[in-house]
């Protein structure tokens, strides 16, 4: 079983630039992997093009009610805290809403609910340099993408060296499932009071979960920073304050990785990486 230090990089909303600090941060680090666990819009591949080596699809278990045995009596309906059950002249089941929770299963009394497997999505594994990258996809209208992320760090669990996990925007249950197993985090955020409050949002999760963090101020000008304000109110590390620059925007934009493009600034992404080796050894 292999040995790996976890570092989950995360943000109250997308467009901040956490994806920018992942990738680079995975560039920075010799044999990283890069974990995209954004299954709902990834776009980790479009910085690093890899080339797929595996893909596997991802399942669930959903009801399938035997019509000849049930007797109507609206138990499971009742169940269901997700109503994605409803009885009409017979039992109905949204798929999409379905979480797979299996209690509906357990509260039929005449054993009319047995489970069926569902694709809910992929998982793809490929190589960019080097950079391991490990990324997935949620088919088009599921209800969560839970499955895969587990799907992901279930695969990552047992492999060495350093992993960047580009989580999904936000503070809801899916980030909470991407950051649970993270040796550390990165909150990024940027100069403007709506970032603050994103900001705010995500420092209450990590801190929920009681995890080490540090915060990459991103797109900074001279100005009044209040993300950079809320972090010295709450003594939380900065770990790098990134400059807003037209040319680091565009070399994002177009997808292009500014640790692999030779970016004048290229520095301050391997002194990000320094200050993080250091807090997770
Ligand atoms: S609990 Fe079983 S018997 Fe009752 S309505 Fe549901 S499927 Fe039918
Ligand atoms: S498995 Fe859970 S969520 Fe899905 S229909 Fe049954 S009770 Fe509802």
């Amino acid at each position: 079983m292999g040995t790996n230090k976890k570092i989950a990089v995360l943000s109250g909303k997308g467009g901040t630039g956490k994806t920018l600090v992942s990738v680079n941060l995975a560039t920075a680090e010799a044999n990283s992997y890069y974990v995209d666990c954004d299954v709902e819009e990834p776009n980790g591949h479009l910085y690093f093009n890899p080339q797929i080596c595996e893909e596997k699809a991802v399942s669930v278990l959903i009801p399938k009610v035997n019509h000849e045995l049930c007797t109507g009596c609206k138990e499971c309906v009742n169940f269901c805290k997700f109503n994605a059950l409803a009885f009409g002249e017979k039992v109905i089941l949204f798929k999409e809403i379905c979480h797979s929770c299996g209690g509906c299963a357990l509260v039929c009394s005449v054993k009319a609910i047995t489970e069926t497997e569902k694709m809910v999505g992929i998982v793809n594994i490929g190589v960019s340099d080097q950079v391991k990258t490990v990324g997935g996809m949620m088919n088009t209208g599921e209800a969560s993408g839970i499955p895969i992320i587990k799907n992901i760090l279930e695969y990552i669990k047992d492999k060495s060296g350093y992993v960047f996990i580009d989580c999904p925007p936000g503070s809801a249950c899916i980030v909470m499932e991407s950051i649970k197993d993270a040796d550390y985090c990165i909150l990024v955020a940027e100069p403007t009071i709506f970032g603050a409050h994103n900001l705010a949002m995500v420092y209450e999760l990590v801190r929920l979960f009681d995890k080490p963090c540090g915060v990459v101020l991103n797109k900074c000008t001279d100005g009044h920073n209040p993300s950079e304000e809320f972090c010295k109110e709450k003594s939380i590390e900065i770990l790098v304050k990134i400059p807003f620059d037209m040319e680091l925007g565009e070399l994002n934009s177009n997808g292009k990785i500014a640790v692999r493009e030779n970016y004048k600034n290229k520095e301050l992404f391997y002194s990000l990486l320094t200050k993080v080796k250091e807090a997770v050894e």
